[in-house]
């Protein structure tokens, strides 16, 4: 069965682009606007991950965090807690309270998937795809490497999170504005030539000894990972 993750977020705008992207990510997906909410809906269906921002209305996030702690059913559900840029203290304390991990915003989707494939691999080990290859290239998501043709690649962490994002979604063309949301983050202000860049390294690195170019510009539209 595919893992259920309660996002519990009062910006609609970000609970949106989670729900979206996790969806599409494989997970089932309940999603709460405060504490109270999310602590009823995590009554009704004991969620495998909790992703909870630190500030919200009337439960802090780290209330709802100690709560859900204090339950039976969800006190080994593992917790990430979103929080904001320089809220160290806050993030201690979220530990404290019994938060497994943080994530500073903004981040990026591929940020993200990457956390919840960590806690993944701990609660339900089998069920995470730690490679994935697309013909000749293989990425190892744990080691961080890359292979094309059996021949290692070094990609700096940009590329290689581009990298996993395109081979996601073989034949998909995303436009720059796209990629940056999903490989830089959405609230990243990044110019959109930065895209451009990074996608002439990747090819640079990808095409090493004359072999075949497996990006594909798309005039005025974008970029996409030929599907093979
Ligand atoms: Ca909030």
């Amino acid at each position: 069965m595919d893992p259920h993750i309660l996002v519990i977020e009062d910006e609609d705008a970000l609970s949106t682009l989670l729900q979206y992207n996790l969806q599409k990510e494989g997970y089932q997906v309940s999603v709460a606007g405060d504490g109270e909410e999310a602590l009823l809906l995590a009554d009704e269906a004991t969620p495998d991950i909790v992703l909870v921002d630190w500030m919200l209305p009337k439960l802090s996030g780290i209330e709802v965090c100690r709560r859900l702690r204090n339950r039976p059913a969800t006190r080994n559900v593992p917790i990430i807690m979103l929080t904001a840029r320089g809220e160290e203290a806050d993030r201690i304390r979220g530990l404290d309270t019994g938060a497994d991990d943080y994530i500073v915003k903004p981040f990026s989707m591929t940020e993200l998937f990457a956390r919840l494939r960590a806690v993944m691999r701990r609660i339900r080990p089998g069920l995470v795809d730690d490679r994935v290859t697309h013909g000749d290239i293989e990425i190892d998501r744990v080691a961080h490497r890359v292979r094309r043709d059996g021949e290692e690649i070094h990609l700096g962490p940009t590329e290689f999170r581009l990298l996993d994002y395109l081979i996601q979604h073989p034949g998909r063309v995303f436009s720059r504005e796209q990629l940056l949301d999903a490989v830089w983050g959405s609230d990243v202000y990044v110019e959109v030539r930065t895209v451009d860049v990074h996608v002439g390294r990747l090819r640079k690195a990808l095409n090493m000894d004359g072999k075949d170019d497996p990006i594909r510009t798309v005039r005025s539209a974008g970029y996409s990972l030929d599907a093979k």
